[in-house]
């Protein structure tokens, strides 16, 4: 039989929607970081950062490889940002949650205190097991495949066991080569994913549809 073991979530605009301004908040400390730290004008940043997000799938990992940042003294930096006033507390997602007897992870390119301040201002953080996040990868951000390599061996989980909801496709891409389910979520159609879906809480529908497929969902026996 097919097992479902392991829900794994990625943070930032999946657990909660983009329209919360969540990344836009830390985008602006991104981009003030790139300014101050590098000495470079307001289009220079922007131009720097494009292209290391596009090389790199961070600004972050562009930032290490060519101007030896310290990285902690980057995360801290730019997730200084005013959860409180963005998020609120996600009673149907909640709901959702607690329907899903797989286990939970966070798996980010942030940082686990981030997700953590996230998880709590949206009263859902102990549905989750484990944060995995852009430390436990050594700072191979996603879509890196090491950080995914490091994710199964972190959660000691085989792939064909784990199903994967990301905003990003890009993202998605190395965990359906491993054989994870993959779920896009809000933004739009994509091929080479399983599933499209708007918002997060509709990760109930998706989970109904695997029962039907004769998936069994639950958590590692023994
Ligand atoms: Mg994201």
């Amino acid at each position: 039989m097919k097992a479902l073991e392991f829900v794994i979530f990625d943070l930032d605009d999946t657990i909660y929607p983009r329209r919360a301004g969540v990344m836009q908040a830390i985008g602006t400390r991104i981009h003030r970081y790139v300014v101050e730290r590098l000495g470079l004008d307001e289009e220079a940043a922007m131009l720097l950062r494009q292209d290391y997000l596009a090389r790199y799938g961070t600004t972050m990992r562009g930032l290490i490889i060519h101007h030896h940042i310290d990285p902690e003294d980057y995360l801290q930096y730019v997730h200084q940002v005013p959860l409180a006033d963005l998020l609120s507390p996600a009673p149907r997602l909640k709901a959702v949650l607690d329907n899903i007897p797989a286990e939970k992870v966070i798996f980010t390119n942030a940082t686990r205190e981030h997700a953590a301040r996230v998880l709590r201002t949206m009263g859902i953080e102990q549905h989750f097991t484990h944060i995995v996040d852009v430390r436990d990868m050594e700072y191979q951000s996603k879509p890196h495949p090491a950080a995914y390599r490091q994710l199964l061996t972190l959660l000691d989980a085989n792939p064909q066991a784990c199903l994967m909801v990301d905003d990003s496709a890009r993202n998605l891409r190395p965990a359906r080569e491993l054989g994870m389910i993959t779920v896009l979520v809000g933004n739009g159609q994509e091929d080479g994913v399983d599933f499209v879906i708007e918002e997060i809480a509709e990760i109930g529908e998706i989970m109904r549809q695997l029962l039907l497929e004769g998936w069994k969902v639950g958590k590692r026996e023994g």
